[in-house]
């Protein structure tokens, strides 16, 4: 590899840095199998009725789409037993070598803490597809308690503090992201030596503003992605490549003991 290689060069960043703050999207989880949204093959192109209870108004005012979407997870959903990819594991290691300040992330998957970043470190800007929350009370809870409701005959189950309506602890169309999640971000962005995004195209607003706001406090930036994004212009360094290929050098992870 050439030593002024896109790679080599953001190895060489991520070395001399005391505090990353990585925001990561859909492109790192694709490994785990999780499909997108809006491909050939996504979620929503098979089935428009889970793309219309993303949107808060359909999913509050119509018991047909919450039943349905209930119905859905319940009866086996993709994200039940998926597990975090060599990308995944690859970004542990910046935990590991005291550098990682925060990472946020657009996903709603958990595969972050699964694969071992600290809870306290991760912001999930998006939410989470695997709690549910009341859209009343705030109310809490693992995914499985609601489904496993499902399960036993409930076609709608509400809140048990309140009888409030639940949903996925997502953040959908409609409703506004947190904003201590938000300050959290900002923060995160502001206080970093590198900024470091993967398998986002940094075209959702406001998160992607994160990439700017860390560049203008004086950090360097690392995109990787397989496609261009919409942050390119950004960048100090960019590197469009397959997340699996280039991610584990970039941050000096050489895989568990025994593997490549
Ligand atoms: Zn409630």
């Amino acid at each position: 590899m050439a030593v002024d290689s896109p790679v080599v060069r953001a190895a060489e960043l991520i070395d001399a840095a005391a505090a990353v703050t990585v925001l990561t999207g859909a492109g790192i989880s694709t490994d785990s199998g999780i499909p997108d949204f809006r491909g050939p093959n996504g979620l929503w192109t098979k089935d428009p009725d889970a793309e219309k209870a993303s949107h808060i108004r359909h999913y509050v005012s119509n018991p047909t789409v919450r039943q349905k979407n209930w119905a859905r997870r319940a009866s086996g959903e993709w994200w039940a037993d998926v597990e975090p990819n060599r990308g995944h594991l690859a970004l542990v290691e910046l935990q590991r070598r005291g550098k990682l300040h925060t990472l946020i992330t657009q996903n709603v998957d958990e595969l972050h803490q699964r694969a071992g970043v600290d809870p306290a470190k991760v912001v999930e800007i998006h939410g989470t597809t695997r709690k549910v929350q009341c859209l009343d009370c705030g109310y809490r809870a693992p995914m499985e308690t609601a489904l496993d409701r499902v399960r036993a005959g409930e076609v709608d189950p509400d809140c048990p503090e309140c009888t409030g309506m639940l949903k996925s602890a997502t953040v959908s169309f409609g409703q506004n992201l947190d904003p201590d999640d938000l300050r959290r971000s900002e923060v995160a962005a502001i206080e970093c030596d590198v900024f470091l995004a993967v398998g986002s195209s940094l075209s959702v607003f406001p998160i992607n503003e994160t990439v700017p706001l860390a560049k203008a406090n004086g950090a360097a930036v690392i995109i990787i992605n397989g496609e261009p994004t919409a942050m390119d212009h950004v960048a100090t360094v960019g590197v469009q490549a397959a997340i699996a290929d280039v991610l584990p050098t970039i941050v000096g992870y050489r895989g568990p003991a025994g593997q490549a």
